[in-house]
């Protein structure tokens, strides 16, 4: 226990020895430069759904001569509040797996990204209103894992870094930064990944600049988008100078910090023309610099959906850059279609050694948008971090059968499930533990009914779910009806409400097949995305006609405030995981495979990752247009939806799907695709072998061990096939 405390000239640590953060340290200081920033808008990785420090406190006991200092961090550690709310969804929710995997196996990196203090939003959900969105205040000060870094020279003051801001003048502001750390400790507390992020709201920051880093893709103005991505982006160069990382590697998790490019191009530019070349360097200067940046970025792009790609007005960059910047800009981000802004896209897409994207149907995407590049774009299909995402219960049936023994250190194990297909005893205790989670799910949800009932006359919130409005009794769902689950950011092209587009024909089926269904929804909009509260409002409209259509044997209920824990209780918990995207749309979707690690089918249009976890049927369904890549609309016009199309699809399949889950003499065909998600989709869309991807592309020297680790995870798949 006494080596859990660990200090260096940063700060005082717990949850790892002296040996491991020295470890830690060495490799990212290393002249050697064998290490990887990560540079990512957003990081999701609450620690109520994946604690490994805690788990160690509850497992073993303080003892008597414990100092102060350990009893104070395990008391922290154990009660403290466990929401980092420093994300909106997939794509900071991917960068939070793609670290805890990094830790698990030991790549060296940093990661850096900005710390919200008010979070993205809180999200209450009113009936007649709709979302409702408030400001989620949290405070880092007490939060577990997170420790505001020292400055080595005055230690009682914290480390600052200055990033510059330039007017239209070039008359230079300083943003000034503290730098908070959170550690992202893996399973055996032997290694982890710092993660830095950025608080700009200090006093000593100038006041639009506290405003702007307040809140998680504040989209107030697109000066403050402009200024975010900027805060990010440009604080690598300084951390790393203050900090003394010799990192060779960058990886831009999305376009979002592509500033850290134009610095780079500068420190360039000084070495080989000059401190003055601001004035003397020839667009061939610039050009060759970039050559030689590009060597050390790596991108990953994560969506074909325009209002993913950041594009700006040339007068606010000029506003807030050097005019240097735009010199750079004008030669490396010009956009074609405006010719009045710039690409940060295209500058990411144009200054790299590897551009990836997160399937290989998503590749084909790319390849088709930027037919320019199509000849560097890669797949790199995603994963999700299996030490999150599978349930308890799950983890205790996957530990007591000995064929998967050692699943957490390695998830390629998962594929020996197959071996354990027609074992009765392997089948029986899976849907125990199914039960067991379902159980968990259903009751959470019969709580927070019967509770916004009882809250009805207390607050002015108009409860959210039809259901709370019905005797309680009536209202309760059971957790032996089909329950379907659906829960991801509302966006339009997701299109949450598709399966409900005939509510005559979905009720016929529940009437006359006489099987009851549960449908759980989740998932928040972004405050300035009409459409998807529109579509959240329509979600919640639907709720009483369903129930009435179908006297009562449909329910359908919204679960408000979607987050990390929210989403591990529904990923377990249903019978099927439903996603009905417009394809080509979704580049990559992870919720689905944090259910296919607990063994729950999909039911899927062929878009993202399920072109490739859909394995012919035996994972789960499909349906919906599958549209040919080379001639796919990417507009996310309502026309162009294709709601008709295909909600018809799903209506065709539904049927069928509900009997082999009700129907005694077809339920074991349900099991079997249960036991094939376990052999054939846990070994391949998990992040251990995502990252053993990456590191392939970061042409990383890493230790012996860990490279003999890697390679074996990139043989069972290559994403590039
Ligand atoms: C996994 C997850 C997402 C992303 O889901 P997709 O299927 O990739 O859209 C979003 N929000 C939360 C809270 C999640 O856990």
């Amino acid at each position: 226990m006494n080596d859990l405390i660990a200090t260096n000239r940063w700060g005082t640590f717990f949850g790892v020895s002296q040996k491991t953060l020295d470890t830690v340290w060495n490799n990212l200081t290393d002249p050697s430069g064998n290490s990887v920033v990560y540079i990512s808008m957003e990081i999701g990785a609450d620690r109520d759904v994946y604690h490994p420090i805690k788990k160690k406190l509850q497992d073993s006991d303080i003892d008597k001569t414990a100092s102060n200092l350990l009893r104070h961090y395990a008391k922290l550690f154990l009660n403290g509040p466990e929401k980092i709310p420093n994300y909106s969804g997939g794509l900071g929710i991917l960068a939070g797996d793609t670290l805890k995997s990094f830790a698990d196996l030991k790549i060296p990196t940093l990661a850096i990204s900005l710390l919200y203090r008010k979070g993205y939003f809180s999200q209450l959900v009113d009936s007649r209103l709709g979302q409702i969105s408030t400001a989620t205040d949290w405070s880092p000060e007490n939060t577990p894992s997170l420790y505001l870094l020292k400055n080595p020279d005055f230690p009682d003051l914290p480390l600052e870094i200055e990033v510059p801001f330039f007017d239209d003048n070039d008359n230079e502001v300083l943003a000034i930064a503290r730098l908070w750390m959170k550690m992202e400790v893996n399973e055996h507390l032997d290694f982890f990944v710092p993660e830095i992020l950025l608080d700009y709201n200090i006093p000593s920051s100038p006041e639009w600049i506290r405003q702007v880093s307040q809140r998680l893709y504040d989209s107030i103005s697109d000066q403050a988008k402009a200024v975010q991505r900027r805060l990010l982006g440009a604080s690598v160069i300084p951390i790393q100078k203050a900090m003394g990382i010799t990192a060779n590697i960058f990886h831009l998790n999305e376009q979002h910090g592509v500033v850290v490019v134009l610095n780079m191009i500068g420190e360039w530019l000084s070495k080989h023309v000059g401190n003055d070349y601001h004035t003397k360097a020839t667009d061939a200067d610039i050009l060759k610099a970039a050559d030689a940046v590009a060597k050390h970025i790596v991108f990953t792009i994560h969506t074909p959906v325009k209002a993913g790609h950041d594009r700006f007005d040339k007068s606010i960059i000029s506003g807030i850059g050097h005019a240097f910047c735009n010199r750079v800009l004008h030669l490396l981000a010009q956009d074609d279609e405006n010719p009045n802004q710039y690409n940060f896209t295209a500058l990411a897409m144009k200054v790299n050694r590897s551009t990836n994207s997160v399937s290989r149907l998503h590749k084909a995407v790319t390849q088709k948008q930027f037919p320019q590049f199509s000849k560097k774009i890669t797949a790199i299909t995603n994963g999700v971090h299996h030490l999150t995402w599978i349930s308890e219960a799950k983890a205790a049936f996957y530990d007591s059968f000995s064929e998967l023994k050692n699943w957490r250190d390695d998830p390629a194990v998962f594929s020996k499930a197959g071996l354990l297909f027609n074992s009765e005893s392997f089948r029986e205790a899976f849907e125990l533990a199914w039960k067991q989670d379902t159980k968990i799910l259903i009751d959470y949800i019969n709580q927070m009914l019967s509770l916004h009932r009882k809250q009805m006359h207390e607050t002015w919130i108009d409860p959210p779910n039809f259901l709370s409005n019905l005797d309680d009794g009536i209202q309760e769902l059971s957790p032996d009806v089909y329950t379907i689950g659906f829960a991801r950011r509302f966006s339009t092209y997701k299109r949450a409400d598709l399966i409900f587009d005939d509510i005559d024909k979905l009720a016929d089926i529940v009437i006359s097949n006489n099987y009851p269904v549960n449908f759980i929804y989740a998932g928040k909009a972004h405050p300035s995305d009409e459409p998807g509260k529109s579509i959240i409002k329509l979600v919640l409209d639907i709720q009483e006609e369903l129930y009435r259509k179908t006297n009562g044997m449909a329910k359908l209920v919204f679960i408000p405030g979607y987050d990390m824990k929210i989403a591990k209780m529904m990923v377990a918990g249903v019978h099927a995981w439903l996603n009905s995207p417009k394809r080509p749309l979704e580049a990559s979707g992870t919720s689905g495979m944090k259910s296919a690690m607990n063994g729950i089918p999909n039911i899927s249009t062929m878009d993202g990752w399920w072109v490739e976890g859909y394995h012919d049927g035996k994972t789960g369904w499909k349906f919906g247009y599958e549209s040919d890549i080379d001639t796919a609309c990417l507009s996310e016009a309502p026309s162009s939806l294709l709601y008709e199309q295909d909600s018809n699809s799903f209506y065709d399949i539904f049927p069928q799907i509900l009997k082999s889950f009700y129907d005694a003499k077809s339920r074991s065909l349900y099991i079997d695709k249960c036991i094939h998600n376990l052999e054939l989709n846990c070994p391949i869309f998990n992040t251990h072998r995502m990252a053993a991807e990456y590191v392939a592309r970061y042409e990383l020297k890493v230790p012996k061990a860990v490279q003999n680790r890697l390679e074996k995870l990139r043989k069972i798949y290559q994403s590039e096939n």
